[in-house]
């Protein structure tokens, strides 16, 4: 009884058929329902970034499960202090944490954190078309892709967007009623676009001339992603606050709100909340995470991965150019080649990577990816593109 393409009979219909049902994975390999291998290039979005069932997260989610799993924020735990101390020095100290369940509410608490601080009538959010940050109304709201707020009108008001990478319009949207800029350092599920980093030393200049807070969402490029541990070191740059998620777990749902402590400061009991949020289960799985990602330096295996891939990957047929930064690359394909049919037969060979665009492809296999796994994958989508790349 393998299961092909409506396999969810009973879920709601917000995504397409499913290709493939998985069941298992180690590391950059995932097998399907009918026992078939593939190469992750994708990681469910940038999550699994030590790979799947990595031995020392799964080890210690057992016996966190075996010990305490949840107490709720009333009372105390002895592991979310623990991760939130090594979030807090990654970012460089001085800070403290809100943990969530997830990217999105992550984001939730840094807009609540930046209307609470700028106060009454300051509390418009600026962000970037194209960006995403998420898909609850404040989030979806902020998320720069008016196409899809149009279903879901009215929004939360209070956001404003601007193109990226153009510091005079964002200049001009900076006006008193703004508390704070949202951005991503690269544009994940945008289409992979890097912000440039002149534009974000720009941002952090116009921040601080008009007294805005500069809100990064990292939850898809933080921890190591771009070969740093966070995408704006590339600009030398300090945000204010810093949203993280997806990596944070390696699997288990998990999301972080970073803050300068003096901004983090505004918020009282009472101001925010959420029941699962820094439970020991999670919490443990993240440190776990953690632990490994810096026992192994994975910005430094990121970076030099990354290097390996994209030059791969620009000497491939069809592949007109790549762009991205570390292990999250997007390939733009030659023109009148569809990702979405390249994809698909990739996935068909046995790997798997996600049309971003209707004419990119995006990259972003584990931070622990060998060279031989990516020379795999290389040779599968050579072949995969040699075939539609054909002159006809
Ligand atoms: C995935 C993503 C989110 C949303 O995270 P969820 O866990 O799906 O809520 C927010 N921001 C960015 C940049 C993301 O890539």
């Amino acid at each position: 009884m393998a299961p092909t393409t409506d396999s969810r009979p009973w879920h709601m219909p917000t995504y397409a058929p499913v290709p493939v049902t998985f069941v298992r994975g180690a590391g950059t390999e995932l097998w399907d329902t009918e026992g078939r291998r593939y190469l992750d290039f994708l990681c469910g979005l940038a999550v699994t970034g030590l790979g799947h069932s990595h031995p020392v997260v799964a080890e210690a989610i057992a016996v966190q499960a075996a010990t305490l799993m949840h107490v709720s924020n009333l009372y105390g735990n002895v592991v979310a202090p623990e991760v939130a101390a090594t979030i807090d020095r990654l970012l460089g100290g001085g800070g403290q944490v809100f943990f969530t369940n997830s990217g999105a509410e992550a984001n939730e608490c840094a807009i609540k954190l930046a209307r609470k601080w700028g106060g009454r009538g300051r509390h418009v959010v600026v962000s970037a078309y194209g960006s995403f940050h998420g898909r609850t109304l404040a989030t979806l709201h902020a998320t720069g892709q008016p196409a899809k707020h149009e279903t879901f009108q009215p929004l939360p008001e209070g956001f404003r967007h601007v193109p990226l990478n153009d510091l005079d319009a964002l200049e001009g949207a900076l006006d008193p009623s703004v508390t704070a800029v949202l951005l991503e350092p690269l544009q994940g599920e945008g289409g992979v676009w890097p912000a440039d980093p002149d534009y974000l030393r720009g941002v952090r200049r116009l921040c601080d001339e008009r007294g805005a807070l500069l809100m990064m969402d990292e939850v898809q490029t933080g921890l190591g992603r771009t070969g740093r541990w966070f995408g704006f070191e590339h600009a030398g740059i300090r945000p204010d606050v810093v949203q993280l998620a997806k990596a944070l777990g390696n699997g288990m749902p998990i999301g972080a709100c970073w803050a300068r402590a003096d901004v983090a400061a505004v918020f009282e009991p009472g101001d925010h909340g959420t029941t699962y949020g820094g439970q020991p289960l999670a919490t443990s799985a993240a440190r776990a995470t953690l632990a490994v990602m810096e026992a192994e330096d994975v910005p430094a295996r990121a970076d030099r991965a990354g290097a390996r891939l994209a030059e791969g990957l620009a000497g491939l047929p069809g592949v007109v150019d790549v762009r991205g930064l570390g292990l999250l690359l997007g390939a733009e394909l030659a023109e009148g080649i569809d990702a979405k049919e390249i994809a698909a037969v990739a996935l068909d060979a046995g790997l798997v990577v996600n049309p971003i665009t209707p004419t990119a492809l995006r990259l972003a296999p584990p931070l622990l990816v060998g060279d031989h796994e990516i020379d795999e994958a290389l040779a599968i989508l050579d072949a995969v593109l040699r075939e539609r790349a054909q002159p006809s």
